[in-house]
């Protein structure tokens, strides 16, 4: 069988994604990356929780640098996502694109994030970032002294509503079902600035530019500058599951890896927000790092072996 054409293969250009190839093809690996970057979780932020970048940088203006630093080391990008993932018999990996093309590696770096649940409202896509917030540990310091709401009946939902609690002006916090949550949990809610709302679900977002309000079931409007959706998130979990990598036993919804970011299969690695929680750029880009060094060892150690194995065959 034929040698693969790449030694790593990285899905996801956000960056998780874009560290990995950054280290990877400073390694010397040859680096593809597959991947969407304006559908990258940093593409809709504003950043002014990072290292040694301080203000407030935009996400497409990171990305962009981002890219350009890899492919000035040589990582080679294609512009789409990967929708099949074998196993090949010679210990390399195939992967096929969304236009049906293949390409093959020694390892692969998973780095596809994750996707925010919404609620499907009009209007929520085009308020995303100017008063539809999915992060409360992300946006939160952007509404000091403002009015929010909180919505989702779980522990990010009221982690969420304690931590606006101590910056914000006002917090309703609501929860459809009602609250799922551990008692000590309940008593940290307690707060002058937190009021609930039980039973009710959002039914409409009003504004243009920004978020202004939003209307409930039963009819309450709410005057918000911001309303942080914390619902919860799915990633890209059936391209990896097919070849058995290992996700959180409980609710399935990460990847587990260990300190080199290397997931149960060898030569499958994964980074960032499919990793699980802090959904932060930091930690992105440090598991990006991690799995880029040790993908690139992996890969080249299996080319080394397969070269040698060669020689000794002719
Ligand atoms: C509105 C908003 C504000 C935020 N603010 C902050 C902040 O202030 N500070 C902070 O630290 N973090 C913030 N975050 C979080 C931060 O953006 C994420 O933690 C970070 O982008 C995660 O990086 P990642 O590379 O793991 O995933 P992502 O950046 O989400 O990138 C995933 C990549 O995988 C690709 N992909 C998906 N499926 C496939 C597939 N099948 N094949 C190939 N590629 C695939 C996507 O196209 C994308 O390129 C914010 C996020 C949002 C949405």
């Amino acid at each position: 069988m034929a040698e693969p054409a790449h030694d790593v293969i990285i899905l996801g250009s956000g960056p998780a994604g874009l560290q990995a190839a950054i280290h990877a093809a400073r390694k010397k690996a040859n680096v593809l990356v597959l991947g969407r970057p304006e559908a990258s979780g940093l593409y809709a932020a504003h950043i002014e929780n990072y290292c040694c970048v301080p203000g407030v940088t935009t996400g497409p203006e990171m990305i962009a640098a981002g890219i350009g630093q890899a492919k000035g080391f040589g990582a080679e990008f294609i512009n789409e996502d990967a929708v099949l993932t074998a196993a090949l018999d010679n210990g390399a990996f195939e992967i096929t694109s969304e236009s049906r093309r293949r390409f093959s590696s020694y390892a692969i770096i998973v780095a596809t994030g994750i996707k925010r649940k919404g609620l499907g409202l009009k209007g929520e896509k085009e308020l995303m970032g100017r008063g539809i917030s999915y992060c409360v540990d992300c946006d939160a310091n952007f509404y000091r002294g403002a009015t929010v709401a909180v919505f989702g009946d779980g522990s990010a939902a009221a982690h969420g509503a304690v931590t606006l609690g101590k910056i914000a002006s006002k917090v309703f916090l609501v929860a459809p079902k009602g609250l799922n949550i551990s008692s000590s949990l309940n008593s940290e809610l307690k707060n002058d600035n937190v009021n609930m709302i039980f039973g009710q679900k959002v039914s409409e977002l009003l504004g243009e530019d920004r978020l202004q309000a939003v209307i409930l079931d039963n009819g309450q409007r709410l005057d918000i500058d911001c309303l942080f959706i914390e619902t919860g998130a799915k990633g890209a979990m059936e391209l990896v599951a097919t070849l058995g990598v290992a996700l959180d036993p409980e609710r399935f919804t990460y990847i587990l890896t260990d300190k080199n970011q290397a997931t149960n299969i060898p030569g499958i690695f994964a980074a960032g927000d499919i990793c699980g929680l802090p959904w932060q750029m930091a930690k992105a880009v440090g598991e990006g790092c991690v799995s880029g060094l040790a993908a690139a060892n992996y890969a080249l150690k299996k080319r080394r072996e397969r070269r040698k194995g060669d020689d000794v065959d002719t």
